[in-house]
């Protein structure tokens, strides 16, 4: 028996067939608390990606309905020209083509702009994908750091611009592990995450480094917003966890590659567990200093 035996409108049969499918989705996924929560900013996150697409793709097609018109009229009127004498016909074609020329050289940088636009949206996306998603915290993995990184470099490296990145570790993680045992320190690590996740910008980046490692990538950030911003994460935790962190920040510099950003994060880091951890230090290439408080808290 079929559904065409059973008489069944096919609009009716399709709908029946999407719910069983949905309903069976949901048995077989639980949604956990720890997702819905995490979901609620990765939403926000995809809503701006896909309203930023969005424009990109609203611009590209009205440049191309403008120059579709253009190219229209040009068509028409070389076609035109074959009725002219020889000499006449020539001068008028170098005319015609100087007129295309101008509106093909804009529509060629604006689709060189779009493309660099979707490339960097096409990298946010990126973050939602489970193989750059670490499974006990939901924040980026090494590999969607990595990602980021790359497509970070790059943005600086066409536009000039300038990122940030930085570090957190911990504080004597090991002890916290011995005395109340290893699923209260996943439990731990998880909360860590999402204070993190919550507290940077939409843009920022969060990943999990290592076992009880946290970057943060700071896009648009220069080295003075990003120690203010760290030595403030830094004050959060200590106020709303039951543990402390120590913190490095380093700026992307021209020569730089992931690996050397990474080692200075990771040298202002050791600079900062060696000052007697729970602070921040920066490196800027030359020196490796304790980030003050004072400066960070008149921020707001
Ligand atoms: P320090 O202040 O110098 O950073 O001391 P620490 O004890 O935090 O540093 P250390 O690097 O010696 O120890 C890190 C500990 O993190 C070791 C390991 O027990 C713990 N750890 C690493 N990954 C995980 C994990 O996924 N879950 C749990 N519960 N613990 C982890
Ligand atoms: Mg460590
Ligand atoms: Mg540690």
């Amino acid at each position: 028996m079929d559904i065409w035996s059973l008489q069944i409108p096919l609009p009716v049969a399709l709908a029946v067939i999407a719910t069983v499918g949905y309903l069976f989705g949901r048995r077989t996924k639980p949604i956990t608390n720890d997702l819905l929560l995490r979901s609620r900013r990765e939403l926000r996150r995809a809503q701006l990606v896909a309203s930023e697409l969005e424009k990109i793709s609203w611009n590209v097609r009205k440049s191309l309905a403008k120059h579709h018109a253009s190219v229209s009229r040009f068509k028409e009127r070389v076609g035109k020209l074959g009725e002219y004498q020889k000499e006449a016909a020539w001068k008028e074609l170098c005319n015609e083509a100087e007129e295309i020329l101008k509106p093909t050289l804009q529509l060629a940088a604006q689709m060189a702009h779009a493309y660099d636009e979707i490339r960097q949206q096409s990298a946010h996306l990126m973050t939602f994908t489970e193989v750059r998603t670490d499974s006990l915290t939901g924040v980026n993995n090494r590999r969607g750091l990595d990602d980021t990184l790359a497509a970070q470099f790059a943005t600086m490296t066409r536009y000039g611009s300038q990122f940030s990145l930085a570090m957190f570790d911990i504080d004597r993680f090991k002890k916290i592990n011995d005395r109340e045992g290893h699923l209260y320190g996943d439990r731990v690590l998880r909360e860590l995450a999402r204070l993190l996740d919550e507290s940077v910008r939409e843009t920022d980046i969060v990943a999990r480094y290592g076992g009880e490692e946290f970057v943060v990538v700071m896009p648009q950030t220069d080295l003075d917003g990003a120690c203010v911003f760290s030595e403030r994460l830094r004050e959060k935790i200590e106020q709303q966890m039951a543990l402390t962190v120590s913190g490095g920040v380093a700026i992307a510099l021209g020569d730089d590659t992931q690996d050397s950003l990474i080692a200075r994060a990771d040298n202002a880091l050791y600079g900062a567990k060696a000052a007697g951890r729970n602070c921040v230090f920066f490196d800027d290439g030359e020196h490796v200093e304790q980030v003050v408080e004072e400066a960070a808290s008149t921020i707001v």
